[in-house]
């Protein structure tokens, strides 16, 4: 077997003679090297006219989209910018920058124009780096207005005062409570505005009733004001040995002055309650004034005869709405009178007795004076009064006694105590 190297020492020279090379064409090879350059430059050339074709495509060529529903030629070069600013941003607005209470602090300081692409809402930051695509929806609407930056406070809201006169007790039916409101101060106005109300205030209710005793009692309540004075103590007496009750309403300086009057009004079984301590018209104190005046003249009786009574008839009767806001967690209730004896006038001492038995009915109560000037008409009349009124089968007690006796008066007004806080 013959080796298959053994065939030739050179195929190659079996397959290509060796004369192969005269037969190549002079010229020929130039040829071929030629017809690749014109093939590739073909080729580059069909690239670029491809990349031409598919930059313009992508960048100048205009196609359609729908901007608010309208066609718009459009290039995709554009990015959504540039095109709302080609086109004056559709005539859309910015919103405005309002004021707490709607004011425009700056008319184009409120939220962008909004532009929705196919449905997605596109930011102001991102218009300037998206770019349309055709067929696509594009709604462009006004900026919102956008309100100023605040700052939250929390203020009082005063409760309101009601009140109903005409009885001759005045009482605190139920406290007021201050509430609390919510408020908004703009950051750039200074503008205040009210917002939530966070605690409702609870009315403050003054009501009055003129005593009404039972039927089977026969009952008023005579009261002495301006004292103590030099003329307490045989109106004391008087009343001692006529088996009669009183109510004496004070002046604070003077109950200073003569605490063992204080003491010995008690002791007899009378009442003692304030009027005020130096017997100005309360109705034309200030607050603070107001509160002392009462605060100064509940302590000296109290000191003077350790009453802790909250009654009060203020001088002259004259305790207003302005008042109880100012002090109805001060004051149980002012006792007005239903009888006016007139007895300062000094009008003669049949007179003033005329005066008491006119008006003497069951739950009276009347007006006479144990200070303030000279009492001597009132010295001298008053057993007569008390043998009338007695004669006439009137029992004559003091106002607690009345109050007490009358079911329809608050338990506070009753103990003579301020009215409890409202919820
Ligand atoms: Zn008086």
């Amino acid at each position: 077997m013959k080796d298959k190297s053994e065939k030739g020492d050179s195929p190659q020279a079996e397959a290509y003679p060796e004369n192969v090379e005269t037969l190549v064409i002079p010229g020929s090879h130039k040829r071929n090297k030629t017809g690749i350059i014109v093939a590739i430059f073909c080729v580059l050339v069909s690239a670029l006219a491809a990349l031409s074709v598919w930059f313009w495509w992508n960048n100048y060529r205009k196609f359609s989209v729908q901007v608010n529903n309208i066609a718009v030629q459009v290039t995709g070069k554009q990015s959504l910018s540039d095109v709302l600013t080609e086109h004056q941003d559709f005539n859309k607005k910015p919103g405005k920058l309002l004021s707490l209470s709607g004011k425009t602090l700056e008319s184009k300081g409120g939220a962008p124009i909004s532009v929705r692409q196919n449905g997605t809402s596109i930011s102001a930051e991102q218009l300037g780096s998206t770019y349309l695509h055709e067929h696509d929806s594009l709604i462009v609407q006004n900026g919102k207005d956008v309100s100023e930056k605040h700052k939250v406070h929390e203020k009082d809201i005063p409760f309101s005062t009601s009140i109903t006169t005409g009885g001759a007790i005045q009482f605190v039916e139920q406290q007021g409570k201050t509430g609390k409101q919510e408020y908004w101060v703009g950051d750039r106005s200074g503008e205040q505005v009210d917002k939530t109300v966070t605690v409702q205030p609870t009315e403050l209710k003054i009501n009055s009733l003129s005593p009404k005793p039972p039927a089977d009692k026969k009952v008023i309540a005579l009261t002495f004001d301006d004292g103590p004075s030099n003329f307490t103590a045989p109106i004391l007496d008087i009343l001692k040995s006529k088996g009669a009750k009183a109510t004496f309403f004070d002046i604070g300086k003077q109950s200073a002055e003569m605490p063992q009057m204080e003491r010995q009004i008690l002791a007899d079984g009378n009442q003692v309650a304030s009027h005020s301590n130096s017997h100005p018209d309360l109705t034309t104190l200030g607050r603070d004034s107001l509160r002392t005046e009462l605060e100064t003249g509940f302590n000296a009786i109290n000191t003077a005869s350790n009453t802790k009574s909250r009654m009060l008839r203020a001088p002259y009767g004259a305790f207003n709405k302005q008042c109880w806001t100012d002090a109805a967690d001060m004051v149980s209730s002012n006792i007005i009178w239903t009888t006016d004896t007139l007895d300062w006038k000094k009008p003669g001492e049949q007179e003033i007795k005329d005066q008491v038995l006119k008006h003497a009915y069951s739950g009276a109560i009347v007006l006479m004076h144990d200070g303030g000037g000279d009492r001597t008409e009132d010295v001298n009349v008053l057993p007569s009064i008390i043998d009338s009124l007695h004669a006439q089968g009137y029992e004559l007690v003091t106002v607690d006694d009345l109050i007490k006796m009358d079911g329809r008066f608050p338990k506070w007004v009753a103990n003579n105590e301020v009215a409890p806080q409202a919820n």
